[in-house]
């Protein structure tokens, strides 16, 4: 049998250094500095029903969320910040609008971190100095969201409309009242759901501060139209170098926020890729059912945590190449499959056994990487100088 020769993966090309951005603290989680990019989400569920909230958490948690945020409306949600803060496994921010009472109670609860919509909270820059007290002495960041949907009335009427200028004005005025009282442990978000407006606003906000960034297209929509605008506001602005922290927002379960979130920071090598099945469009000359080939192998090997690349080509046009360059793949003609383990073909077998074939050999293969502490990790980040 070929011998699998088993590298350590190659060191992953970036598009750009990482904005220079100071750090803050979410409970375990280190956002903004050097710190990999991480992604979150929110719950959808009544945070007052801490069972179903924590639930929620835990399959938030095993679908590879690292920071969790849950909405804090009433007293009743207040009344179970603490429990839930201290059982999640990951760190929990507290979203707050409208009732400053609720950010001093999330602090009291331990919460990793508060989330204040400054716009909607009444009599907010008043509450400034206590909250940045309290913040303070327990070490807890606070998130400054800005959204179109909720900006400050002054400068709606200053700019019109949400353009970026607007909510990157809301944000830094909001930023400096905290500043004004010593306290800087803020990341910012500004979120708008037209991907270019919301660009641009990030783009400013930017170059005018070094503030974590939390990147949103907020309101983004259903699965698809949200996916592609949060994958090309967030590839935008990642690519150079802008954004610390990640949330998709779909009106879809939050579990699959997070497969897109790291999907997005996957594809531009923000975090190094697990499974990634390389499988051609298909087209007139496929000699297989090239979509159901893909399912049934992306099924077969779901759940893989090593970063497995194998490629499932249709013909022999394009099939043996990038089979090649795959650890894993196959090319299909004339009823067989032709199987290539790290640019070597291993076996030709029929085309009923393609699927277990590669199935089997992909499980060999990710052994022996996990055996090689060859893992899905963060790559290295470097900082712009
Ligand atoms: S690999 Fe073959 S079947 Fe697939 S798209 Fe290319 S030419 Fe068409």
């Amino acid at each position: 049998m070929t011998a699998i020769s088993l590298g350590m993966p190659d060191v992953p090309t970036k598009l750009a250094d990482r904005r220079v951005s100071r750090q803050i603290q979410v409970g375990t989680v280190a956002v903004g500095g050097n710190a990999p990019v991480s992604v979150q989400s929110m719950t959808t569920t009544r945070t007052s029903d801490i069972g179903a909230t924590l639930q929620q958490i835990a399959e938030l948690t095993a679908s590879g969320c690292q920071i969790v945020r849950v909405a804090c409306p009433t007293q009743d949600d207040a009344d179970a910040l603490a429990t839930i803060a201290r059982k999640s496994q990951i760190p929990v921010i507290a979203d707050i609008h409208f009732q400053p009472k609720y950010v001093f109670a999330a602090i009291d609860a331990g919460c990793a971190a508060v989330r204040v919509n400054p716009g909607n909270i009444k009599q907010f820059d008043d509450k400034v100095k206590e909250i940045a007290k309290a913040a303070s002495e327990t070490r807890t960041p606070i998130r400054i969201g800005v959204n179109a949907g909720s900006l400050d009335a002054r400068l709606l009427k200053k700019y019109g409309k949400a353009t970026p200028e607007a909510l990157v004005e809301s944000a830094l005025w909001e930023a400096s009242l905290f500043e004004e009282h010593g306290f800087g442990d803020i990341k910012i978000s500004v979120k708008h759901n037209d991907p270019v407006v919301m660009v641009n606003a990030y783009r400013q906000l930017a170059a005018q501060s070094d503030y974590p960034l939390h990147l949103g297209v907020t309101e983004a929509g259903p699965a698809f139209q949200g996916t592609i605008k949060s994958a090309v506001a967030f590839g935008a602005l990642l690519s150079e170098g802008i954004g610390d922290t990640i949330r998709v927002s779909l009106s879809a379960p939050p579990a699959e926020e997070v497969k897109v979130g790291l999907q997005i920071l996957e594809a531009l090598n923000l975090k190094q890729r697990r499974l990634e099945i390389v499988s051609c469009p298909s087209c007139g000359r496929a000699q297989v059912d090239v979509y159901k080939l893909a399912d049934q192998v992306s099924a077969g090997l779901d759940g893989l945590e090593v970063p497995l690349r194998v490629a499932v080509m249709g013909c022999v046009v394009n099939g043996p190449g990038e089979a090649r360059e795959a650890d894993l793949g196959v090319a299909s003609g004339n009823g067989k499959g032709q199987i290539f383990v790290k640019g070597e073909v291993i076996k030709t077998v029929p085309e009923s056994k393609i699927v277990e074939t590669l199935i089997e050999e992909a499980m060999k293969i990710a052994e022996q990487m996990e055996k090689d502490g060859i893992a899905s990790g963060e790559p290295q980040v470097s900082i712009a100088g």
